[in-house]
């Protein structure tokens, strides 16, 4: 089983499909680095540094699995992580790979 294709996961069990659980972060930092991305045209934009910025902001954070259904319980709950402590943790992902890019 190839784990490292999203596509290939089976989220399917007793005939329910778990795919619509998802880790409410990785929306969040989806939406803040495309900001970040925006905002800075000095920023290196090609796959890797884009890759290791996104890789190295959701390992800052951790997951915060929800039902597609559940924002709004999650939101209001003790465990929520807003947008201004998850844009903190892309911007320090944005600095470490401008510092030490994975690019040639
Ligand atoms: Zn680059």
């Amino acid at each position: 089983m190839d784990l490292m294709n999203r596509d290939r996961v089976n989220y399917d069990i007793a005939d329910h499909s778990l795919y619509d659980v998802i880790n409410y972060n990785e929306i969040v930092v989806l939406n803040v680095i495309r900001e970040q991305f925006n905002k800075e045209p000095n920023l290196c934009k090609c796959s890797i540094c884009l890759e290791d910025i996104y890789a190295l902001s959701l390992n800052a954070l951790p997951a915060r699995y929800i039902q597609s259904s559940g924002a709004e319980k999650y939101t209001s709950s003790i465990n929520f992580i807003n947008e201004t402590d998850v844009k903190a943790k892309v911007i320090d992902a944005i600095i470490k790979v401008r510092k030490l890019p994975n690019h040639k």
